[in-house]
């Protein structure tokens, strides 16, 4: 963060009307710029991707109460809709931040979404659309450029992938959109924000799964990341299909979760990613209830669970069809005849060394922080330190993993330090 030269000096009393801008929309950036609007301040939110509601709003529920992810967003959306002290900014990437402390300049860019705010996502660009968003990270199959995010969409209106579409070339959107809101030759915009404190709220990464070679994931194996499996889930409830394994679209009979996939290892991240023992319990307990024809067997280290969660490893602990497995897993094969996938186990309950195949694995993947601004004071592993000297102040999972519940906890305290200038 260098000094601004271009700027007009501005009084004390300016800089405290200033807002507050919050970079990352996911629940943590929202908590912080609803819960700063209600106490009277005006306040910028800026999220990379088209759509606010970060990773949360991709689950297919979530702990402790395995509840929707609509149960928690929808409120906060509401929120956001009926108070004027908010102003969004979504497919804003940051370009650069000058001032310091109590008055920043920041400068962000924005992607066109080729589609305006006269959308009322009839959705009539999708059924005509031609051009499929190629597969990633539990997005459907078959996704159209012209899109809207699965269900729980704010702002709740269509987008379109400018890598995918052909614009004018092919135009269908146009012919059939009565509200002209296809915007086909929209380029991308940058704005400039003043404000005068900077939460960042920009939430985790996953671990690179290919890094932890003796895993065998790639991304058309049935080896899946935790993202990936919780993704595949809320696709299967969203469009009520059944979940099948990605190799040959066969039902699963046996699903096996590897704890600890690069966290808490030398080698990789030697740090506990917190939530990863919580999600795999939620993931076999949504199997249990769900899929009564999937086995789910978990692999541990040790059961890492914080407070209402421990209730998820008794309710695991009383089902049948979820095995609990003291166990780190060497290394996953390809079974007989390319059939299966075989974990390697040194099972501690029995001291033995065990094989066994399964249809498909899920890996509880570590988090990394996610790199923002070059200043930002960071820890041994890069995720930010609490106390900056910078006027910036790191909230929730980007300065270690944590539940949503922490996170919104967090984000809440981070808004009231925001306000005391
Ligand atoms: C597999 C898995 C399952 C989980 N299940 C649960 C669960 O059931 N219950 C639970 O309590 N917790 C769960 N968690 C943890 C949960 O995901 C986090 O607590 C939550 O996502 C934290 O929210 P956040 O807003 O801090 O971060 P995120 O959800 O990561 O949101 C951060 C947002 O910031 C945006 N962003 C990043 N960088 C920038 C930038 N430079 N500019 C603008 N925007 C940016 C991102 O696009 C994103 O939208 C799970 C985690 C994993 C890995």
């Amino acid at each position: 963060m260098g000094d601004d030269q271009t700027r007009n000096t501005i009084s004390e009393t300016d800089t405290l009307n200033l807002p507050i801008l919050i970079i990352g929309g996911g629940i943590s950036g929202i908590t912080s710029a609803v819960e700063l609007a209600e106490a009277g301040q005006e306040v910028v939110l800026i999220e990379k991707e088209n759509y606010l509601g970060g990773n949360v709003s991709h689950f297919n529920n979530y702990f402790p109460k395995l509840c929707p992810p609509s149960c928690g967003l929808e409120i906060n959306y509401q929120r956001i809709r009926s108070n004027p002290r908010i102003s969004y900014y979504t497919g804003a990437s940051l370009k650069n931040i000058c001032g310091t402390d109590g008055d920043f300049m920041v400068n962000i860019q924005l992607k066109p979404r080729l589609i305006n705010n006269s959308c009322t996502s009839c959705g009539k660009c999708a059924e005509v659309c031609p051009e499929e968003r190629p597969a990633k990270l539990g997005r459907t199959a078959g996704e159209k450029a012209a899109f809207i995010n699965n269900g729980l969409a704010f702002p709740m209106k269509y987008c379109i992938d400018p890598e995918v579409c052909k614009r004018e070339a092919c135009a269908r959107c146009l012919e059939v959109c009565d509200y002209n809101a296809i915007q086909l030759d929209a380029s991308p915009a940058e704005v400039g924000i003043q404000a005068g404190k900077i939460i960042v709220a920009t939430g985790w990464n996953l671990y690179n799964a290919t890094l932890i070679e003796n895993y065998r994931y790639s991304e058309e194996s049935d080896v899946v990341t935790n993202v990936e499996f919780e993704r595949m889930l809320a696709a299967c409830t969203r469009e009520k299909i059944k979940l099948t394994r990605p190799s040959d679209g066969l039902t699963p009979r046996r699903i096996a979760f590897v704890q600890c996939a690069g966290s808490r290892d030398i080698n990789h991240l030697p740090y506990c990613s917190a939530v990863c023992c919580s999600a795999s319990l939620k993931h076999a307990l949504t199997l249990e209830a769900e899929y009564p024809e999937i086995d789910a067997e978990i692999f541990y280290i040790d059961m890492r669970l914080s407070g209402r969660n421990e209730k998820l490893l008794k309710q695991a602990e009383e089902k049948e069809r979820i095995t609990l497995t003291k166990g780190k897993v060497g290394r996953i094969l390809p079974g007989d005849e390319e059939k299966g996938l075989v974990l390697e186990v040194e099972d501690i309950s029995s001291g033995c060394k065990r094989k066994d195949t399964y249809d498909m694995v899920v890996l509880a993947m570590g988090l990394t922080p996610t790199p923002v601004a070059a200043g930002l004071k960071v820890n041994e592993y890069g995720f930010y330190l609490p106390d900056q000297p910078s006027g910036m102040i790191p909230t929730a999972s980007c300065k270690r993993p944590m539940d949503v519940s922490s996170s919104v906890k967090d984000a809440t305290a981070s808004a009231l330090k925001a306000m005391q200038r």
